[in-house]
This record gives C-alpha cells, structure tokens and sequence, in this order.
C-alpha cells in the first residue's frame, strides 16, 4: 500500500541542518577532519552543580511517576523568582508561567492554540525554522516580516500592508536572534507591544538567548514593557544558557489566557517534562548568577573574535555578535550562501549553515555556530584562507 505525506508534511522544506549532517557524516566516514559550525548546540558540558541536583532527584520515586500539568509548582516558582530578579518583572507562577518540554516544543504548539486555519501568521525571515513549520502545521499562512542588516534585524511593522496586520493572529520574535546575533532594545519591544494590542494578536517572543550576551549589557525582556503581558508570551529555555539541550527544559512566561490555551494543547499531547529534570531546572535558575555560566559567555566572546577577524580578513562581512553563539557573516562577493556552505564542506571539511535555511531573504549570508574551541576556530580559518577564492 502507498503511504504519501499528508500536504502539510510535504510541503515542509527538508530540515537543512538534517542535509547538511548528512553529507557531514559522510565526509567523516570518507576519514576526513570535519570542523563542525553548523548546528547550534553548545560543546560545553552541563555545569557538575546541576547534574549533582539530578542525581539525587532521580532517585524520589515521587518523579516516577507523572508530573503535574504544566511543570512542578517549585519549577514555576523558581522561574517567576528569574523573572522578578532579571527583569523586575512579577509573574503569577500558576497563571503566568507554563512548564514547557524545551521551549521548541512549546513555540511548536503555540500555533494549534491560538490560531484558526487560513489565518495570519507574522514570521521575520530569516527565523528559526519551527515558527514556520509550526505555522503551517496549525494550517496558518505565514506571513514574512524581512530582516537585514540596514535595520539592525528588526522588523519594520510600518511594512507590513495593512490588511495582513490586520488579518494577522499571531507574531513570532526572537530577540538574541539566531541567526543573526542582534539583540534588540525595549524601544523595539515597545513597538511591538504597541503593535500587537493595536491588532489585536498574540506577540510571541523566543528569548532562548537571553542570557547568552557577549556585550556587558543584559537583552531586555519583553514582559519589562508596561502593559505587555495583555499581549505577549515569552519562551525561555535552559538549553543554551546551562547547555542542557539534551535535558528538554523550558518554560513561557506571559498573557495568561493564551497559556491556559497552550496548556491545554499540552495536556492532550504530553505529560510534561520529567519531575528530576525540573528539579535540576530550579538548581540551574538559582545559580544563575555563578561563574560557570558567565565563564560559557565568555568563553563565546573569545571565539566570536578570532572567527570574526579570521572570516573578515578572507573576505566575509562580519560584525561580531552582540549576543547568541551565532556569528552571521555576509559572503565573499561573486557568491551566495549556499555556494560557499558548499565550498567549505567540499573543499576544506569546515561545517556552516546558508543563509536559505533561515528563510528566502538572507540567500547571500552562512551562520557559524560557536561551538568550537579557539584551536579550531584557527585551523578552520587556515584551511579556508588556502581555498582559492
Ligand atoms: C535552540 C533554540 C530554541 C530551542 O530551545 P529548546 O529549549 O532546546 O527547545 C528555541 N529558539 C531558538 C531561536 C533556538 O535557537
């Protein structure tokens, strides 16, 4: 019997990451040194206090069983205490903080809860790829907000034609940005509030970044703006910031009708994260401020700089990120990103993402992820300075 994919499945490009690691592998077992830039996932490992956390929660048999809806009461306590000690900001923990399976799995729902088929989506390009997927899954249109360089990476609200605004039910943002390393202002949020209640839509906004700054100032949160829990539900993550991508922890913070509504998209599809990983999640955000985390900062700072001086002096534009572990560089002239991933990976074994991946507008610029250490970063740049260009 055939099997096809339903419309909404096919329809999805490939996942690029899941290409390009094809042809990765391959180059490894064909023997040869590939330097991997491509996908984001830290190289550090989970802080030891952390793990300590876990292995004595492991063993409660309280954890062995399902946990609450919508994360342990002590997690989302421990989430709103983040949010009052970052951003000034109080939350409710059980009307404004929701437990999520990583915050990809959250941000990948969101859509089946407040969107009805055929209806607006506001999407920047380039972006994450789930916002779109998820879009499409829920049977929303996506709509592209462009980003570039001459506008810091912010979306111009004043661009988007008046009926899509108004038609739209739903804004997605990222701010750290990945892929491009902007981090943007509370003026912008501001904007964006303002926008969101004007059209009557929900702001959704991906602060996984927010404490993988390299500047000395701290991303704002969107919740800081007067008024913008009406409108707005930020998604935070323990991946990036403790490097836990493999533990799945995150939460949303924000509009409480909105995540009552993901929360009942949740409990008809998951049973939550497990209890000892929250668990280890309270220890991660009570030690927040110890050196191990402000050390990952650093230590992205310095490979950020040898990168970006090392890509600028073989041609690329580069400006070194203000916040992510993403360096965004445009591409030597006569090509696009695609050709360079390609040359990269052909001829030097060195990994990065085109622009494409990211969305239509970005064709001329590749990510690297910061997830190589400074001896690399090095050899990487000597291997591509022989490349003839
Ligand atoms: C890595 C990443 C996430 C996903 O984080 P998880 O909490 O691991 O699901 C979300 N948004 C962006 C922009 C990311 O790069």
């Amino acid at each position: 019997m055939a099997f096809s994919l339903p419309q909404r499945l096919a329809s999805l490009p490939p996942y690029l990451f899941i290409d390009i690691d094809r042809k990765r592998r391959a180059a490894l077992a064909a023997g040869h040194d590939v330097i991997n830039f491509g996908v984001g996932d830290p190289d550090q490992p989970t802080p030891g206090f952390i793990i300590d956390r876990l292995q004595r929660a492991v063993r409660d048999p309280v954890h062995h069983r399902y946990p609450p809806d919508g994360g342990l009461p002590e997690f989302r306590q421990q989430a709103a205490d983040f949010f009052r000690r970052r951003h000034g900001v109080d939350l409710d923990p059980e009307r404004e903080v929701l437990g999520l399976v990583g915050s990809k799995e959250g941000l990948g729902h969101l859509p089946l809860a407040v969107v009805e088929p055929g209806q607006r989506v506001l999407i920047p390009d380039p972006a994450y790829p789930v916002y779109r997927a998820a879009t499409l899954f829920a049977g929303g249109l996506p709509y592209a907000m462009q980003l570039s360089a001459e506008n810091d990476w912010l979306p111009q609200f004043d661009a988007i034609p008046a009926e899509v605004a108004r038609a739209a039910v739903l804004m997605f943002l990222n701010y750290p940005n990945n892929p491009t390393g902007a981090v943007a202002p509370r003026t912008f949020f501001e904007r964006a509030v303002e926008f969101a209640r004007r059209h009557d839509l929900v702001l959704a906004h991906d602060a996984a970044y927010s404490e993988v700054y390299l500047g000395s100032e701290r991303p704002p949160s969107v919740l800081e703006v007067e008024g913008a829990r009406d409108v707005a539900v930020e998604f935070h993550s323990l991946s990036k910031t403790f490097n836990m991508t493999g533990w799945r922890l995150g939460f949303a913070a924000g509009r409480p009708d909105v995540l009552a509504a993901l929360a009942k998209v949740k409990a008809n599809l998951d049973s939550g994260a497990f209890g000892a990983i929250q668990e280890a999640g309270i220890e991660a955000y009570a030690g927040i401020d110890r050196p191990e985390i402000a050390a990952t900062r650093k230590l992205y700072r310095q490979r950020a700089e040898v990168l970006c001086a090392g890509l600028r002096s073989i041609g690329f534009r580069v400006d070194p990120p203000k916040a992510t572990f993403y360096v965004w560089a445009g591409v030597p002239p006569g090509y696009d990103g695609m050709q360079v991933a390609n040359k990269l990976l052909d001829e030097a074994f060195v990994v990065c993402i085109p622009g494409i991946g990211f969305g239509e507008g970005v064709a001329n610029y590749v990510r690297f992820a910061l997830t190589v250490d400074t001896d690399r970063i090095a050899t990487a740049i000597a291997r591509l300075r022989k490349l003839h260009w």
